[in-house]
């Protein structure tokens, strides 16, 4: 995402990020690398371990290895915060900002073939595609709304939201759909 304007694949992003749920499974924790913290993460780290930020610094971050200026996690593959006995993560209230954004609203920004809930989420939305192909446009509202490009796809999204059951975002996507039909001319 750039800039306060958020694009077609931003929305979508949004969209299966919000219907995603981890398993659980540990796999990301497993073979993450690098994985990137930035200040208020380190800030957390030395709050949640009650030690200056600057001894987290020292024992739980490293530079970027790509990216300069950037910090990420010291050890990783496995994480040095994942419990490999319990498959957890020891530090799950305070985990750094990539790791719940993952896997779609961070890194690559994608579903992930050893991320066995993002693939599921995949599943999910290309059912939601099938549907919407299917739709027929038969009142003159849905003909409005496929002859306006901006319209359609507000319209695509609200489709997408009501099918996973997201109501709070239908509520917004169809207020938003309502105020784009009465500007028009
Ligand atoms: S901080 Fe926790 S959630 Fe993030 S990679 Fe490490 S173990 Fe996994
Ligand atoms: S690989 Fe996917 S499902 Fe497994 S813990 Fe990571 S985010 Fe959750």
């Amino acid at each position: 995402m750039n800039g306060s304007t958020l694009d077609h694949d931003d929305q979508l992003r949004i969209i299966l990020q919000g219907i995603f749920r981890c398993k659980g499974c540990g796999r990301c924790c497993v073979t993450a690398d690098p994985i990137i913290l930035n200040g208020d993460d380190v800030q957390a780290l030395a709050r949640h371990f009650k030690i200056p930020v600057s001894r987290a610094l020292k024992r739980y971050v490293r530079a970027h290895p790509d990216l300069p200026g950037q910090q990420c996690m010291k050890e990783t593959e496995p994480c040095q915060f994942f419990d490999t006995s319990r498959a957890r993560c020891r530090i799950y209230e305070i985990r750094p900002q990539v790791c719940r954004l993952y896997p779609f609203l961070s890194g690559e920004g994608r579903a992930r073939l050893d991320c066995p809930a993002s693939l599921e989420v995949l599943d999910v939305a290309m059912a939601a595609r099938a549907h919407l192909q299917q739709t027929t446009w038969e009142d003159p509202t849905a003909a409005a709304i496929e002859g306006n490009p901006k319209l359609r796809e507000l319209f695509n999204q609200y489709m997408v939201a009501r099918i996973v059951g997201k109501k709070e975002m239908c509520r917004e996507l169809g207020a938003e759909i309502r105020r784009v039909m009465e500007a028009l001319p």
